[in-house]
């Protein structure tokens, strides 16, 4: 029987995902495939019941179904409810549906080495309070972040992820994107991370690398297209700088790991998607 993942979404503009899981299946040596499955809000609920049966291993989830996915799994572990998001769902031998969050530990560790250090102890702007933003916040604050600054165009938005994490102790400022406090707080961050669309969908750049102390690091969550403006004023300026590309490596990997039990796939993923993250052409 082959087994079976499908990645749920709306729209689904793109074939990384599909192109790392089916390179890591045939390393691995597992007779699976990934689907791409563009559904309609009213057929989401019989995709993720279908997802019960035998051949499924699991599921992956993108836009706009984290947040309605969780409410059809029998279980979400605490750390996707806490971020609010599901982007993978695992069956259980048993056939129930486990939702989890594999973006917070990607960025995690793809953070980690564009900043060649742990978050421990740094200062961590983030600009968006999307469903990403939530994974960055979760895991910067997890991994030990002193002081976070949310800033998003929408306020409202940033402070309502701000008041999501309020009970963790450590200090996180909610502030607009264009006023003079997410300014500041670049100036002594150690991180600043893209969690918008900007770059990608709209043009331009949520921060202002020049702001920035030396050391800091820049990171775009966008990959697509693969140097931002963003990068390229940061690297202008001498920042380390990195895009979203390790970030979906490692989050793709945990999931498989979780839907398969074979771990240590990143770097066939890597291998496989580098063709589609050199595409120049790509756009989002
Ligand atoms: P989302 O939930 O739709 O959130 C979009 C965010 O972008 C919001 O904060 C929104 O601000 C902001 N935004 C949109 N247009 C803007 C503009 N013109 N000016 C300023 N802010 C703007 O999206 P998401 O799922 O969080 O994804 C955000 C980005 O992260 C995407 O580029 C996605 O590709 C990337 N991502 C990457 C990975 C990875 O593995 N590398 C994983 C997940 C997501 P408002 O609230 O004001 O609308």
């Amino acid at each position: 029987m082959t087994r079976r993942v499908a990645l749920i979404g709306k729209p689904l503009r793109r074939r990384h995902s599909q192109v790392m899981h089916d390179a890591a299946f045939a390393a691995a040596g597992i007779d699976a495939r990934y689907e791409l499955l563009e559904l309609d809000p009213d057929a989401v609920e019989g995709a993720v019941d279908e997802a019960r049966g035998p051949d499924w291993l699991g599921l992956g989830v993108t836009a706009p179904y984290k947040r309605v996915v969780a409410s059809l799994c029998d279980e979400v572990e605490r750390d996707a409810e806490r971020i609010g998001a599901v982007n993978n769902v695992a069956k259980t031998p048993d056939g129930r549906l486990v939702g989890f969050n594999s973006d917070a530990p990607g960025f995690e560790a793809g953070v980690q080495l564009a900043m060649g250090r742990s978050l421990a102890g740094t200062e961590v702007v983030v600009a968006g309070a999307g469903g990403a933003a939530h994974a960055v916040v979760f895991a910067c604050l997890s991994a030990g972040a002193r002081r976070m600054t949310i800033g998003n165009r929408t306020v409202a938005d940033a402070a309502a992820l701000a008041e999501r994490f309020a009970d963790i102790g450590w200090e996180i400022a909610a502030v607009a994107l264009d006023e003079p406090a997410f300014g500041l707080a670049l100036r002594s961050a150690d991180l600043a991370a893209n969690a918008t669309t900007v770059g990608m969908v709209a043009p331009g750049m949520t921060i202002d690398p020049s702001l920035l102390p030396a050391h800091a690091t820049v990171f775009d969550l966008v990959y697509v297209p693969a140097e931002t403006p963003l990068l390229a004023a940061a690297r202008a300026r001498g920042l380390r700088a990195s895009n979203g590309s390790e970030m979906l490596i490692q989050q793709a990997a945990i999931a498989f790991e979780r839907w398969t039990g074979v771990a240590g796939m990143a770097d066939v993923m890597r291998a496989a998607v580098a063709p589609l993250l050199a595409d120049a052409t790509a756009r989002a």
